[in-house]
């Protein structure tokens, strides 16, 4: 892909404030979420993957390809095995996109945007089936586009830019090999690749990184040619992770187009994060073994009372309650929606502490706290879960915010808000996949809100973070701001919408917040996409993004809400069993480091 602002790549990143500690002012049984040597970075350190000093290598190499011409015949040999693998795989794929507009500075903005959540299933070649319904449209991803997408996407959409070529052949190609190059701790060859001439069909045409211990491609990069007359191939930057020893599978995929003319007058400007997860089958729970399926058995039913008495109506009614929180955290966690619990989980229930300590407050039972794994801003509750999804926590300035979101949900639970408990009869769980956002509903009534709302201030302002709350009150007035251009942004799938034109939760905190001033470099309202927290695509595991924080160089690169490139530092599983992810926002310093 010709990336077009090359500035935006090569320096970048940072936001300062991220969830500093914040508690010393306060009830000594409060704790910052985050200590200092767990700081997460704010923001994906997004460089070029300049050929930076190489990290050693302390795998033993295997007879390595000799010639060129060699390299080629172990990367279609490869190729084929990642497509069979593939027609295996059903992962869960995910697309957010910006449509971008310039304006008189020159600064480009978004002032649209799109979302698709789906499965991916590659039996047939890449399709997906959608979780976002779109009554009235066929499973292909082309079909669940609306406006000028509808009529330039890609045939298959966004699925389609995981493949090289579904029959990648040496015949068709011409190949020159550019140089060797490091992508974080993996050494790569990089090798151009552009379709023979005179073939009818289009096919791949750029660039491809290739490990050289399996000659597995790791990155490619480019378009497909010859474009079709009716629809448009954009161009992709597409990374695979090694997931399993010797696999290597699609997790990233950056797309962008700055001038692609549509017809007379219309050109078409956007960005687009593609994100692929849940490969472990598995943990869909399809075809598991006897023996997890007696380990799933819910523990509540078991006889868990002191005295083996009957429950009385009380205690069976908390009980019928966490069963139906129970079965909906499963279900959603086996869908591959929800991460498993993990180390982010904790950091949001120390928050959570500190806000039910400093409050004297004492829950009857158990609280947790878990991830929704997709982009859309929300959080919700299910029963005493606290959930928040994956890019709501990425574009959070500080710990103060955290608080702020935490404490609204934190409310229904105090307030005894009810779950729907028609999820504690096993048969309403029965239903396909794709139809869990209109089987599942978390949403609560306007009355509820409002309260919610009301009691998570009064939480607020006795907590450590009641004196830092004026940044909580600018992220909300940057996503009332944003709102009516990133609607699918803030539309949420599960639980009650953060803003929208007119209003926006938790609008007591605005008066206190000093005003936007987008020039402002030391201002951050709020953090581009996809910096904080990473996905293990085959665990679905989260956790905290290590890249460190890089000073802005320019109010420009402060990317509130905004999408950005991917840049992940591979890393290379070895056969002998380290489970290490190979997941981390790559960093030059990182690699020095190595
Ligand atoms: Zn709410």
């Amino acid at each position: 892909m010709q990336i077009v602002r090359s500035g935006s790549l090569l320096v970048l990143m940072v936001l300062v404030c991220a969830f500093a500690a914040t508690a010393q002012d306060s009830s000594s049984a409060a704790q910052p979420a985050l200590s200092p040597k767990a700081a997460p970075s704010s923001a994906a350190a997004q460089t070029a993957p300049a050929p930076t000093t190489p990290a050693p290598s302390t795998d033993p190499q295997p007879p390595a390809a000799a010639t060129l011409n060699e390299v080629i015949d172990r990367v279609v040999q490869r190729e084929h095995l990642f497509m069979a693998q593939m027609r295996h795989m059903h992962p869960m794929i995910e697309t957010y996109l910006q449509d971008l507009k310039d304006d008189k500075d020159g600064n480009t903005t978004p002032v649209k945007d799109q979302y698709f959540l789906g499965r991916l299933d590659m039996a047939d070649g890449p399709e997906d089936v959608s979780f976002v319904g779109q009554p009235g449209f066929g499973h292909r991803m082309v079909a669940k586009l609306t406006g000028v997408y509808s009529l330039h996407f890609l045939p298959m959409g966004f699925a389609q830019m995981v493949v090289v070529d579904s029959d990648f052949q040496k015949k068709s190609y011409n190949f020159t090999f550019v140089r060797r190059e490091f992508l974080g701790e993996v050494r790569c060859l990089v090798i151009d690749v552009q379709p023979k001439e005179g073939d009818r069909v289009s096919r791949f045409m750029g660039r491809i990184w290739v490990e050289d211990q399996d000659y597995n491609i790791v990155r490619f990069n480019g378009s497909y040619y010859p474009q079709p007359r009716i629809n448009f191939f954009f161009h992709f930057d597409s990374w695979r992770l090694n997931m399993r020893p010797g696999t290597w599978l699609p997790a990233y995929v950056y797309t962008e187009e700055s001038n692609l003319k549509t017809g007379l007058t219309k050109t078409l400007h956007f960005k687009a994060q593609t994100r692929l997860w849940g490969y472990d089958l598995k943990s869909l729970g399809k075809n598991e073994e006897f023996t997890q399926i007696l380990i799933d058995s819910p523990q509540s039913v078991n006889d868990q009372s002191p005295t083996a008495a009957d429950a009385t109506p009380v205690v069976a009614e908390r009980m019928w309650e966490q069963q139906a929180e129970e079965n909906a955290v499963d279900r959603l966690q086996k869908i591959g929606l929800l991460a498993p619990p993990g180390e982010v989980d904790k950091i949001l229930a120390t928050v959570v502490n500190n806000l039910l300590v400093t409050n004297n407050i004492d829950l009857q039972g158990d609280l947790h706290c878990r991830i929704l794994l997709t982009q859309p801003l929300e959080s919700f509750t299910i029963g005493h879960t606290i959930v928040m999804s994956r890019g709501l926590l990425d574009v959070l300035p500080d710990e103060a915010s955290l608080a702020m979101v935490l404490a609204h949900e934190l409310s229904h639970i105090v307030l005894g808000h009810r779950l729907d408990t028609k999820l504690a009869f096993n048969d309403k769980m029965f239903f396909p996949d794709e139809e869990s956002f209109q089987r599942m509903d978390f949403k609560r009534n306007p009355a509820e809100e409002a309260a919610a709302d009301t009691k998570a201030l009064e939480l607020l302002k006795n907590s450590p973070y009641k004196d830092k709350l004026g940044n909580a009150g600018l992220f909300l007035k940057a996503l009332q701001e944003k709102a009516p251009e990133l609607q699918h942004l803030i539309r949420p799938h599960l639980g009650n919408s953060f803003a929208d034109k007119k209003n926006v939760r938790m609008a007591g905190l605005l008066a206190s917040a000093p005003a936007l001033d987008e020039k402002r470099v030391d201002q951050i309202a709020a953090l581009p996409l996809g910096g904080r927290i990473k996905v293990d695509p085959w665990t679905d595991q989260a956790e905290l993004s290590k890249a460190k924080p890089v000073a802005l160089t320019s109010a420009r690169e402060k990317m509130e809400f905004e999408i950005t490139p991917f840049f992940p530092y591979l890393t290379r599983l070895s056969a002998n069993g380290t489970e290490k992810v190979a997941l981390t926002t790559g960093s030059p310093s990182q690699t020095q480091q190595k």
